[in-house]
């Protein structure tokens, strides 16, 4: 080790630093994570919301009523059964279990969702007054359900963008948990 010998060696310590993570990637990588603990075997979806200081108010991902046994749920989406046996009938989605495990107010939040909110949760987020909605899939672009929400959104003065997370992102973070089993 190098000796300390007067004032000026004591920069030795102020070392170049940075952040791996944008905050829109450390909490998109968190609803991701969230949507990793849904049971549903098709789509999983996983939200976070934050406030304006970048502080998780709550999360949520979709799976069904707190206190029930979900293995017990209809999982499939198969849509030629009654409603009573497909899951549609059961499932919270991620956005709205996040507002109802929520300890505070949504004001003015932001919300990071893996998937474009349908119109169901359009409407509470609306609600909710948050003040953003950043989104990494869209895949039921143009739908009924995916037009109305985006009328919701508009009607209520909420923006909306995607986040491309780059695979070198998802990488070096994959990299990183794996060095933290060593
Ligand atoms: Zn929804």
């Amino acid at each position: 080790m190098t000796k300390i010998t007067d004032n000026s060696d004591w920069r030795i310590n102020y070392v170049p630093v940075d952040s791996k993570i944008t905050w829109d990637e450390y909490f998109m990588l968190q609803a991701m994570l969230a949507s990793y603990k849904s049971k549903d075997p098709n789509t999983k979806v996983g939200c976070v919301i934050v406030d304006d200081h970048n502080h998780q108010i709550t999360m949520g991902y979709n799976g069904t009523i707190a206190g029930i046994d979900e293995t017990l749920i209809p999982w499939g989406n198969n849509r030629e059964v009654p409603l009573e046996h497909q899951k549609y009938g059961y499932v919270i989605h991620s956005e709205a279990n996040a507002i109802s495990h929520a300890r505070g107010s949504l004001t003015g939040a932001k919300v990071y969702v893996t998937l474009f909110p349908c119109n169901e949760c359009a409407k509470l987020l609306a609600s909710h007054r948050v003040r953003e909605i950043i989104y990494l899939s869209d895949k039921y672009h143009d739908t009924p359900e995916n037009r109305i929400a985006k009328k919701i959104f508009q009607m209520s003065k909420i923006s909306y963008r995607q986040l491309s997370l780059s695979s070198n992102t998802v990488e070096y973070f994959s990299d990183y948990l794996k060095s933290l089993l060593k």
